[in-house]
């Protein structure tokens, strides 16, 4: 699994209304929470995980993720919202950096 190049391509250019367009035009609603959950710095690498701050926190790693969404209606064929926002994060290099190890203060 990848991103579509074109929402690759409007990463590159940080994050502003082309980037909101390619998410869009790409990946519909998910494109545009996915926006949302990197404007509002939803996105934290952990020393062993990258988490998605959603309505709950989803553990994102490689094109997986712990949601519902990704699992249940996407059946992991397609990314998530919370795949999406982690993979331009990359990109972008916009997240915030914690530390320390999630798996050490989470029963995961
Ligand atoms: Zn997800």
């Amino acid at each position: 699994m990848k991103l579509k190049n074109e929402v690759v391509d409007a990463s590159n250019k940080g994050i502003g209304y082309d980037l909101y367009r390619a998410l869009f035009l790409n990946y519909g609603k998910r494109g545009e929470k996915a926006f949302l959950y990197l404007f509002q710095r939803r996105v934290k690498k952990y020393l062993d995980f990258f988490i998605v701050v959603g309505r709950n926190e989803y553990i994102v790693e490689d094109f997986f993720c712990t949601c519902p969404d990704f699992q249940l209606n996407l059946r992991s064929r397609e990314p998530c919202a919370h795949i999406i926002a982690v993979e331009v994060a990359k990109i972008l290099k916009f997240y915030d950096e914690i530390n320390t190890y999630y798996a050490d203060f989470q029963k995961i």
